[in-house]
């Protein structure tokens, strides 16, 4: 990850950490030591994926999977099967629906009609839009009042919500509904199993972007436990989900607490939509202002900064980039910690100039190469004159930090995956925004040196110095035009957790 070092040949590792590192004359220094020989392969720091939802996409197994349904049909279905699989569950759930993929749409009736008076909810992929039952609706408390105050619950002609809801509103859902699946000993055990399949793709760290308080209870948990094979940085966030406001989250644990294992991350905060983010830009000479802005962004974020606690905020469209740069600039007036690293979550859309204001305020790109999959999918048209979409090649040209994540489930979570589609930048055939290509090499570095940046762990982990944890990825690779990568081992803490089984 340093291009300065000479290459090392040999590293020694002891007690989970790295304790020397040097050439192939090194290891005569360590006679009593077990060698193992990697065989000319690539040793680098195992990934740290900065930005994902390991807590949530653990319980997906226990949901309806819509992510193949095309039909009405077919989700009723899933449906009445999810429905008889847990009939304990208050709500019945099915998530990963995606329109773009399966052209599936439909609306409260069409749920009813199989749900009867037991709420239902369908998330959708992005996990900022959802659609309700009628008895979902009632139990939230939704209907043509709410409707008729909040555009983002969508209604009919009649001003009757249709069940599909948007933001913050999908948020009180998505809370109120993972309630039914979260008894704590089952939830531990689906974050243990996930956590392990990620170890098989090089990934020994993450940061957990959203964790409200029973999340961080039960990461808490396992840890107590010795139960977690991963490191997490939790990063605090309320209960519902999709929402700005810490209340006395303000007075628990600060940014930087726990341990190596365990740590508390920045708070997460948002500044625009997911399904509804916030643009100001010109299409075709036409300016378009569309989208939806946390109009408490500002206040929330002064008060948890005033505080002491690092923060990250949700900015996809270029308006919420700018008015997270707006934020931070403010913040910065009030903020205790010299070492601040203000994290943007996705900077989804950005202009050079943008990119210039984020590095002046001492921002980070907590960015998804991965994206490049939907988002080429989804943008079509919508290509402004002004700002790109996914724009690595203009932050890092910026100067901007880029960590590497994957939002998972929002998006492909294998980081030598996710580092092709932001260097090859194809979505389906379609090559989107090429000039906004970054090397797979480059790749590497933000998801190892880059998001212990954005995290606050370049001290612990995201490269291999002395001193550091025995975090490490051995990659194989294969023909010699672009990169082809592959991870052969993963080692966690010193001791070799995965091996690839043709390896
Ligand atoms: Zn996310």
């Amino acid at each position: 990850m340093d291009p300065q070092r000479p290459t090392a040949e040999v590293i020694v590792i002891s007690d989970g950490r790295i304790i020397d590192i040097g050439d192939a004359q090194l290891a005569k220094a360590y006679p009593t030591a077990v060698h193992h020989d990697i065989g000319g392969a690539m040793l680098i720091p195992a990934f740290i994926d900065a930005h994902c939802h390991l807590s949530i996409v653990a319980l997906q197994p226990l949901w309806g999977d819509c992510s193949a349904t095309r039909t009405i049909d077919e989700l009723q279905q899933l449906l009445e099967q999810q429905a008889r699989r847990k009939p304990q569950a208050e709500w019945i759930r099915a998530d990963s629906w995606d329109e773009l993929v399966t052209g599936l749409m439909f609306d409260r009736h069409d749920l009813d009609a199989v749900t009867g008076d037991q709420p239902a909810i369908v998330m959708h992929s992005t996990y900022h839009q959802c659609v309700l039952n009628s008895a979902g609706l009632e139990n939230l408390g939704i209907g043509r009042e709410a409707a008729r105050r909040d555009p983002l619950i969508v209604a009919d002609d009649r001003g009757d919500p249709t069940g599909l809801v948007l933001e913050r509103s999908a948020g009180r859902a998505h809370s109120a509904s993972m309630r039914s699946y979260t008894d704590p000993d089952r939830w531990a055990e689906h974050i243990e199993r996930r956590a392990t399949h990620l170890l098989s793709l090089g990934i020994t760290a993450v940061h957990d972007a959203a964790c409200d308080p029973a999340t961080e209870a039960v990461y808490a948990t396992m840890a107590r436990a010795g139960q977690l094979p991963i490191s997490v940085l939790a990063m605090p966030h309320p209960d519902p989900f999709l929402t700005n406001a810490f209340g006395d989250r303000l007075d628990g644990a600060p940014t930087g607490s726990g341990d190596e294992t365990l740590r508390v991350g920045p708070l997460k905060f948002f500044a625009d939509g997911g399904a509804a983010p916030a643009f100001d830009v010109h299409l075709g000479g036409e300016r378009l202002v569309m989208g939806y802005r946390h109009p408490d962004l500002l206040s929330e974020l002064k008060l948890a900064v005033e505080r002491g606690f690092r923060v990250g905020v949700h900015a996809m469209g270029n308006q919420g980039v700018a008015d997270t740069v707006e934020a931070f600039r403010q913040a910065s007036r009030v903020r205790r910690d010299d070492d601040h690293r203000f994290r943007i979550e996705h900077v989804g859309m950005a202009s050079p100039a943008l990119a210039r204001e984020a590095v002046e305020v001492g921002a980070v790109g907590v960015v998804q190469p991965g994206f490049v999959e939907h988002v080429g999918r989804s943008a079509g048209e919508f290509q402004p004159d002004d700002a790109s979409w996914l724009p690595f090649a203009t932050l890092a040209d910026a100067g901007l930090v880029l960590a590497g994540s994957s939002d998972d489930p929002c998006g492909p979570v294998n980081p030598l995956e996710c580092a092709r589609f932001g260097e090859h930048r194809r979505s389906e055939g379609i090559v989107f925004g090429a000039d906004q290509s970054v090397s797979t090499d480059d790749w590497l570095t933000a998801y190892t040196a880059g998001s212990a940046f954005a995290g606050g762990q370049e001290h612990e982990r995201g490269s291999l110095t002395v001193g550091k944890v025995a975090d490490l990825v051995v990659l194989g690779e294969q023909g010699d035009g672009p990169r082809e990568l592959s991870v052969l081992e993963t080692w966690a803490r010193g001791r070799l957790v995965h091996v690839a089984d043709d390896n």
